[in-house]
């Protein structure tokens, strides 16, 4: 029986601990605040707007919420993220993504301090992450390195492949795997084949966005896999990218879906708020 890597339980002790972090803080006069703004009302993000707010209440992290309508212009909502730039009292700035299709998203993105970044997605963080440098690291891919640690799985040295290439998931997941001293290989959509470069993985980490997609063809006999998919069915059920039934007897351990590395992104997102006052 594979090692169930338990996010859930992970993603509270790194709460727990930010929580009493934030009670020093307190203690010492220093409150810190997370402005979160949403524009429009996709349900996804509604839901996942309200668990980061209830994560705040969790550590005592004041957040600010900034509803805004559908229709709020470009011109506005940077409006908004200036004064919260130049606000001292907000530490940490998050605009949820995706925003509506008449907002220029990379705009939006550039025009959050790089100090408030708690998302980590400024072109000044990514650098810096590529260089080595102290910053703000994209909470997912920084949740996967905290699931392994935590769970006494040895980086250094090992074969690390990574399926996915997106800005905030797969190319932050490769460069923080590098620093551990892996070995590491991405593959996307244009890998000629996927199945051979897989199998090398003695970490297989998946962020393509296509249910179930890796079967156990695609993972090495003892392989570790790290599910970051996240997907609902026609019955309402999550399900990761990666099959997790059909691989469950050939791997080492492995993150269910749900339960794995979701939980992990808000954590990490708290303790980047908690950085963000340091
Ligand atoms: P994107 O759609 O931005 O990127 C998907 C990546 O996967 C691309 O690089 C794409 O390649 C690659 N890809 C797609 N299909 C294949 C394929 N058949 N074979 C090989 N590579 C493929 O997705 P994200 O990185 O944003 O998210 C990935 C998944 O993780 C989604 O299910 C998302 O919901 C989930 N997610 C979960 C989070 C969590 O907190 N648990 C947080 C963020 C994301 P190419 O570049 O060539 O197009």
């Amino acid at each position: 029986m594979p090692q169930i890597i338990d996010g859930k339980l992970i993603s509270t002790q790194i709460k727990d601990e930010l929580k009493e972090k934030v009670a020093k803080l307190k203690e010492e006069g220093k409150e810190i605040t997370l402005a979160v703004i949403q524009v429009g009302n996709d349900p996804a993000s509604t839901v996942y707007v309200g668990n980061k707010k209830k994560a705040c209440e969790y550590i005592g992290i004041n957040s600010l919420a900034y509803e805004l309508p559908e229709e709020t212009t470009e011109a506005q909502l940077l409006e908004i993220i200036d004064e919260l730039n130049n606000n001292d009292m907000v530490n940490g700035i998050l605009v949820q993504l995706p925003v509506p299709k008449h907002i220029n998203e990379e705009k939006i993105i550039d025009a959050i301090s790089p100090l408030k970044d708690v998302d980590g997605f400024h072109p000044q963080n990514v650098g810096k992450l590529s260089i080595g440098q102290k910053g703000f690291v994209s909470c997912t891919p920084a949740g996967v390195i905290q699931l392994l640690k935590r769970s006494n799985i040895d980086i250094d040295g090992k074969e690390c492949v990574v399926v996915g290439r997106s800005n905030i998931v797969g190319k932050p997941m490769s460069v923080l795997l590098l620093q551990e001293n892996a070995t590491v290989t991405i593959c996307h959509s244009h890998t000629a084949d996927l199945k051979e470069v897989t199998k090398r993985a003695d970490i297989l980490i998946v962020a393509i966005g296509q249910p179930k997609f890796i079967t156990s063809e695609y993972v090495k006999e003892g392989a570790v896999v790290i599910d970051v998919g996240i997907h609902r069915n026609e019955n309402n059920k999550l399900c990761g990218d990666v099959d997790y039934d059909d691989v469950f007897d050939k791997v080492s351990a492995i993150t269910p879906v749900p339960g794995g590395v979701g939980p992990m992104t808000i954590a990490m997102l708290m303790n980047n708020c908690v950085e963000s006052a340091l």
